[in-house]
């Protein structure tokens, strides 16, 4: 399976070393230096997490096999616990962009040096409706996509897939509804100019979301879809 994340990433030590490094430089650089670790409040000179919090993140290793219909891969960053879980609410409740960048950034640096990336292939952050839009301010599925598409070389289209009308939060529902409540949400505008639509979103719960959006990908024509999320429940 090409697209499937290997077991041995965080196993080896040299490589674990690497892109833990390159995590903190990077996360430096955008966010700027921190006095205190902004999980733990650990005295910090500049680092936006300290190296204690960055390795006790719950990076998920064993790769996903659960089939989701459409959808041909699915790459998962980390387990839906703390502080993750965390980090995600403050993104869409308390409208918190510097935590979905630094989800992005965190998932983009591991993603970058375990997956080969197709040739013709973009970022799809799913969607939010217009309404909902203007409520949040912010798309927290785009605000994850900026930083991956800088690791993962790959353009973001945030126009050929649409959300015509606000449909009920999913969490508010069980899986039957939420299967129920995302059918036909999403709408595409003329045909994706990729062969690869790489679905991005915040957590994947039932799958149903990532679902209805890939269904909607091929029928825009892409070959190949792939679900790309930070954390898996
Ligand atoms: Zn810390």
């Amino acid at each position: 399976m090409k697209y499937q994340i290997p077991l041995s990433t965080l196993d080896d030590g040299r490589d674990r070393d690497n892109w833990l490094i390159s995590v903190q430089r990077v996360v430096d650089s955008v966010l700027g230096g921190a006095q205190e670790c902004r999980l733990c409040r650990t005295p910090i000179d500049d680092q936006f997490l300290c190296q204690a919090c960055i390795d006790d993140l719950p990076w998920r290793i064993a790769p996903w096999t659960r089939r989701l219909p459409q959808v041909d891969s699915v790459w998962v960053g980390f387990e839906f616990a703390y502080p993750i879980r965390q980090l995600i609410h403050r993104t869409k409740y308390s409208r918190d962009i510097a935590s979905a960048r630094m989800l992005g950034e965190l998932w983009g640096i591991r993603l970058a040096g375990i997956v080969d990336v197709p040739q013709s292939a973009a970022l799809f952050p799913v969607p939010l409706a217009r309404s909902r839009m203007l409520i949040r301010g912010f798309n927290q599925a785009v605000e994850i996509s900026l930083p991956l598409r800088r690791y993962l070389g790959v353009p973001l289209d945030v126009v050929s897939i649409y959300k015509p009308h606000a449909r009920k939060t999913q969490s508010s529902l069980d899986a039957v509804g939420r299967k129920v409540n995302i059918r036909g949400a999403f709408k595409h505008r003329g045909r994706v100019a990729v062969d690869t639509a790489i679905i991005v979103d915040d957590v994947l719960t039932t799958g149903a979301t990532v679902s209805a959006m890939a269904r909607v990908l091929r029928s825009a024509g892409a070959k190949q879809v792939i679900a790309c999320v930070v954390a898996a429940a």
